[in-house]
């Protein structure tokens, strides 16, 4: 049996991934476009028949994939139990078959998984908004639908006079986003978390788990599936091209907003960091003001947060108001930010182990919370 050749499958929810050619234990692949896009670089899939041997995979012509410069300091995630997601040792070199990351590993086992970075499925979104539901105090509502008719979830929690959006996965690929929720909503929903409780006497919160689910479902990094960017829509969405964000944009004019969280990951830069609103019309030093404050005290409370990486920022009057962050700070003067978590590591608390994980997005939500509530305080 250990002489046959590995099996590559991807034909369940999100996976993506073209099998070029297998030879023994190595395997040449291609990731598949985004649905209706010219953007690639999620790539999530099975290899069985591995019988404890070390396993050779080359993902090919990255060169032209949406990030390229994610490929290199990348290591691809990888489970044998789909629970602990950990690292493979990865190596990316452009000048091979047009840019070709290396994947090495040698599973204990029959079966691994291997990802862009730990998947989260469908049903486990379908699980957390059970469980949300079910927590006192927490209503549930569907917004709309997507173009393919899965629900745009949000649950909503809390009593105060302050409106707060939580929205997670416009882009579908960035699936750490989602991992940052559970943990977000473990803090806001626990009976027992002071900090839960005293956000929640101050604060009506309104959270949408995951703004594309069909990308999610397909093995999309960035697009729905007619292939639009969500986040490049808030401007004018539409019903036709993105009835996503026009259910949650339509459900933020009816509560307003005061303070927004988008939770995005980032391919290429190994770092947390935060990006804001500067360039809009309506800029004002007191907006800014408290945006800045808020990036102050996240830092001081997590190691995993910092401030020196990220974007560079918009000049005077230059936002981009398609973009959620932008649109929202304009729209209602509310504190709104992107937050963004890395595919890599944050290199200055690398985890050799797992590199940027579930584990740490769900930590990293929850230190929002707690540095949400600091906010509030001052
Ligand atoms: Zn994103």
């Amino acid at each position: 049996m250990t002489s046959t050749a590995i099996q590559i499958d991807a034909a369940f929810d999100s996976g993506n991934i073209e099998v070029l050619s297998i030879a023994g234990t190595t395997a040449r692949l291609a990731i598949r476009k985004d649905t209706n896009s010219d953007f690639f670089q999620w790539f999530h899939f099975r290899v069985s028949n591995a019988a404890g041997r070390a396993l050779e995979l080359k993902i090919t012509g990255l060169n032209a994939s949406a990030y390229p410069d994610g490929w290199s300091g990348y290591n691809a995630a990888v489970s044998e139990d789909r629970e602990f997601w950990g690292r493979a040792s990865s190596s990316f070199d452009p000048g091979e078959d047009n840019g070709t990351l290396t994947i090495r590993y040698q599973p204990a086992g029959h079966l691994a998984w291997f990802a862009y970075f730990a998947p989260y499925s469908w049903e486990r979104h379908q699980d957390l908004v059970a469980s949300c539901a079910l927590s006192a105090g927490v209503t549930h509502r569907v917004l709309g639908h997507s173009r393919d008719g899965r629900s745009i979830d949000c649950l909503d929690l809390g009593e105060g006079p302050k409106q707060v959006w939580l929205y997670a996965r416009q882009h579908p690929g960035e699936s750490m986003a989602e991992w940052w929720m559970e943990g977000a909503l473990d803090c806001l929903t626990d009976p027992a978390d002071p900090v839960g409780r005293a956000l929640r006497r101050n604060c009506t919160f309104h959270v949408v788990p995951n703004a594309n689910p069909d990308g999610s479902v397909l093995g999309n990094l960035r697009t729905n599936s007619l292939g639009v960017n969500l986040n490049r829509e808030w401007e004018n969405p539409s019903a036709a091209q993105s009835p996503e964000v026009l259910a949650i944009r339509n459900a933020m004019d009816a509560t307003g907003v005061d303070l927004a969280m988008d939770v995005h990951g980032d391919e290429a830069i190994p770092a947390v960091f935060l990006a804001g609103f500067e360039g809009i019309p309506s800029w004002s030093e007191a907006l800014q003001g408290g945006f800045n404050r808020y990036k102050a005290i996240l830092d001081r409370r997590t190691p995993d947060f910092q401030t020196k990486r990220g974007y560079p920022v918009a000049g005077p009057g230059r936002a981009n108001l398609s973009m959620s962050t932008n649109q929202l700070a304009e729209r209602f003067g509310a504190v709104s930010m992107t937050l963004e978590m890395p595919f890599k590591d944050n290199d200055d608390l690398p985890d050799l182990a797992q590199g940027w994980s579930p584990e740490r997005s769900a930590q990293l939500g929850r230190d929002c919370m707690a540095a949400l509530l600091e906010w509030l305080a001052d």
